[in-house]
């Protein structure tokens, strides 16, 4: 496996195994690797000849006051995963390296996509997200780039970043992984105390208690929504930051339960703040 640090030579290296007829599968990452990204690697390595996984704590998708000094860092130990699923390439470049001094360019999906959800309550963060993501596949040229439907936001606003830019890239999109209780896997979880950690289970309930009540017929979302805010409301450490039925593509707020369904929940546990969403075609 090798670690490449700059953008020229992951550039060249991209354009070597181009010209060899080799595909080129890319994973970007925060690092702090878990069995959620390990899925996206693993779904590459069976896709393409050759997996680039990105290690890059993007400093523009976080707001003044989150938490990017404190993300949790582990090079060697994600070195050590990638390497035991046979990944060919690590990205690792530094901050310099993807924003050098003199840096004044970004890429913005904007409207509805962007302004609700988790771009309410997180100004900039798409724009950073976009900037990016558009940056890596400038850089590592891959035929397809894998997204976890975890972060369903992140996913709609850069299929749509790579519809309307032409992006000559295929965007896959992979299930949530949880842990054995139902916990969305997260770099964040580990921000949590043992008794932050049970209360964090009201998410993927709530979900599940959603998912009954619309196989038992419900179909009034406004409705739907309150309870499952009250719901969330009920555990003492958890604060709701939103509760949302939308349009699984266009994100646009639902009355009605019917056709391409998505739950979207942020919540703060203690200070720590959880995404988790349900997808389904009612
Ligand atoms: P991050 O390192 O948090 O930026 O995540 C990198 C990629 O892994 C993104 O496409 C995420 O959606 C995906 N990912 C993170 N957690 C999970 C999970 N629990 N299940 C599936 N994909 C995930």
């Amino acid at each position: 496996m090798q670690v490449v640090d700059t953008v020229h030579a992951m550039q060249r290296m991209s354009d070597g195994l181009r010209a060899n007829g080799k595909t080129v599968g890319l994973v970007p990452t925060m690092g702090f690797l878990h069995e959620g990204h390990l899925s996206l690697v693993a779904q590459s390595c069976e896709d393409n000849d050759t997996t680039v996984v990105s290690i890059f704590i993007n400093p523009t998708q976080f707001g003044p006051s989150e938490d990017y000094e404190q993300y949790p860092r582990d090079f060697e130990r994600d070195c050590s995963l990638l390497q035991s699923h046979a990944v060919d390439v690590v990205f690792n470049p530094g901050v310099d390296e993807m924003y050098p001094s003199g840096y004044a360019t970004y890429v913005e999906a904007t409207g509805v996509l962007t302004e609700g959800l988790c771009g309410a309550s997180r100004p900039g963060h798409f724009r950073g997200v976009t900037t990016v993501v558009t940056k890596l596949l400038n850089i590592v040229k891959p035929h397809r780039v894998y997204f976890g439907r975890k972060d369903a936001q992140q996913l709609a606003v850069i299929r749509r970043m790579a519809a309307d830019l032409n992006l000559d890239v295929e965007i896959i999109p992979m299930p949530i992984v949880r842990e054995s209780d139902g916990l969305a896997m997260s770099s964040r979880n580990r921000y949590l105390s043992s008794e932050e950690r049970k209360a964090a289970l009201v998410l993927h309930r709530s979900l599940q208690y959603a998912e009954a009540q619309i196989a038992a017929g419900e179909r009034d979302a406004t409705k739907l929504r309150s309870e499952i805010e009250a719901r969330i409301e009920a555990e003492p450490l958890a604060r709701v930051d939103y509760v949302e039925i939308v349009h699984q593509q266009t994100l646009e707020t639902l009355r009605s339960l019917h056709g391409p369904v998505m739950i979207a929940l942020a919540v703060f546990i203690g200070r720590t703040r959880l995404i988790d969403n349900l997808q389904l075609t009612v």
